[in-house]
């Protein structure tokens, strides 16, 4: 079944997953002396993007208000998210 997240405070219909402690990875294309070098788009260890860093939380896209548990911490286990989204938003 799928789930539909509609944020209370904003009505955005838009999560994300916010990571920290993830390795940027840049490839130097152009090394010169009187520019800046020249550097290719980031690569998040090596494009494996979600088996790396650790997780902080899930927000609303548009008002940045992080999903929170009973304790008022950032919720990250993915069947607590489910039950908050049940609870919290209207499903059809
Ligand atoms: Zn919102």
């Amino acid at each position: 079944m799928l789930l539909k997240f509609t944020c209370p405070w904003c009505k955005c219909e838009k999560l994300e997953l916010i990571k920290k402690n993830v390795c940027l990875t840049y490839k130097i294309l152009e090394l010169n002396t009187s520019e800046d070098f020249v550097y290719d788009s980031p690569l998040i260890d090596g494009n494996e993007m979600l088996g790396f860093g650790d997780i902080v939380g899930t927000w609303c896209s548009k008002c940045h208000t992080f999903l929170l548990g009973e304790d008022r911490t950032p919720l990250i286990d993915q069947e607590d998210i489910k039950d908050w989204i049940q609870d919290n938003c209207p499903q059809e």
